[in-house]
């Protein structure tokens, strides 16, 4: 089944003076699909939503609605629902008065308008804040305000700026489940901005990943974390982030194999890489403590351990750089002498910026 786009950008471009903030943006959106544009600070983020709400003009592109291009629909006149991250709440209106603005201003009939009220105020515990004026909100309370009342209109096409910025942890996840759960309840398409990607991975059906304003690779959350088509998503994406490890690529006639410092040789499925000098990626997840004579197991000192609460992250010393490992609490201590070994099927070979390969499998062990 094929899903009816209700939101694509097509080659959108936009420059400040000589900065291109946003390089040559594709994007479709399915209906009633939840995805975010994730990438650091400074990558274009805000200015391509700018550009789908209509409040900042592209230089060059399209943007379509329900398959309709809306480049000269003004912002009010695009169907469109936001929240931005400093979107304030009306400081005189209470938060009840806030939240029934938009519903009014629909000409929601009362009775479906106390009910909408009533359970966004439940979902989202705001009960306690409905007699409150706006101006006497902390700016957590205004986010989560402001969240509401762009939900409580139920627009069928929501865009988000950094919607959670200034809440703290506890609330912010909690607010993100009730936001997917809505989602789906109501079948709405969101876009959703963020830098954080634990924000992204918990919500998002796609996450489209942004770097000097392009979207660099866009897939599920497991495609992105599984397979990144980039150094840049393989380095970004993941915490604690992928290990990068200097390799060596070995070649004799038609057979590849890649070592590192410490292990393999492992036989590569990459014919179209030539020997040399590359980089393996590791996630930490894939580094385990291994017996004394295990396949391919390698000795390694212990320098540092971090407690991260549900885990820990032991770092190893890796021929000339540190590898951080995932262990249980208490297996490990700075000094040990330990034995490692890597989950092959799951490294990346990455050769240059672009490049990233799977070309490793199971047997790849016995190269
Ligand atoms: P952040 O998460 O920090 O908001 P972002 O990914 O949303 O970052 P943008 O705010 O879209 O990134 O900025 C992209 C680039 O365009 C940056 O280099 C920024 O300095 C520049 N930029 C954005 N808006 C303007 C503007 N009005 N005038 C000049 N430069 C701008």
């Amino acid at each position: 089944m094929t899903l009816a786009m209700r939101l694509e950008l097509r080659a959108v471009h936009k420059s400040f003076g000589a900065t291109r903030a946003v390089n040559g943006v594709d994007l479709a959106i399915g209906q009633g699909e939840f995805v975010s544009l994730l990438g650091p600070s400074g990558c274009g983020k805000s200015t391509l939503l700018s550009i789908i709400t209509g409040l900042v003009a592209q230089d060059a592109g399209d943007i379509r609605v329900d398959g309709r291009v809306v480049n000269d629909v003004p912002a009010q006149k695009r169907g469109l629902g936001l929240v931005f991250q400093d979107y304030a709440v009306f400081s005189r209106l209470t938060v009840q008065e806030n939240l029934a603005f938009g519903l009014k201003a629909r000409a929601t009939p009362r009775a479906e308008r106390e009910r909408r009220l009533a359970a966004m105020a439940r979902r989202l515990d705001l009960e306690p804040l409905m007699p409150r004026r706006g101006a006497s909100l902390n700016m957590s309370e205004m986010q989560r305000v402001a969240i509401a009342r762009a939900l409580v209109v139920e627009p069928e096409l929501l865009l988000l700026d950094e919607p959670m910025s200034n809440l703290d942890a506890a609330v912010r996840m909690a607010l993100r489940t009730e936001l997917k759960r809505i989602q789906t309840d109501l079948g709405q398409t969101i876009l959703y901005v963020t830098h954080d990607q634990a924000e992204a991975m918990a919500m998002s059906d796609r996450i489209a990943v942004m770097d000097a304003g392009r979207i660099v690779q866009i897939g599920s959350p497991e495609e992105i974390y599984r397979r990144p088509s980039t150094r840049f998503v393989a380095e970004f994406i993941g915490d604690p982030p992928m290990n990068m490890v200097a390799c060596e690529v070995l070649r004799d006639g038609d057979s590849v194999a890649v070592r590192t410092a410490l292990h393999g040789p492992f036989s590569a499925k990459a014919s179209n890489v030539g020997a040399g000098n590359a980089t393996l990626g590791i996630r930490p997840h894939d580094v385990r403590l291994c017996e004394a004579g295990s396949p391919d197991a390698a000795l390694a000192t212990v320098l540092d351990v971090e407690n991260l609460g549900s885990e820990y992250i032991a770092y190893v010393g890796y021929g000339d750089a540190v590898l951080a490992a995932v262990v249980h609490a208490g297996a490990v201590a700075p000094g040990d002498r330990v034995w490692i070994t890597l989950d092959v099927s799951m490294l990346q070979l990455i050769v240059g910026d672009d490049l990233v390969l799977r070309p490793f499998s199971r047997e790849s062990r016995h190269a």
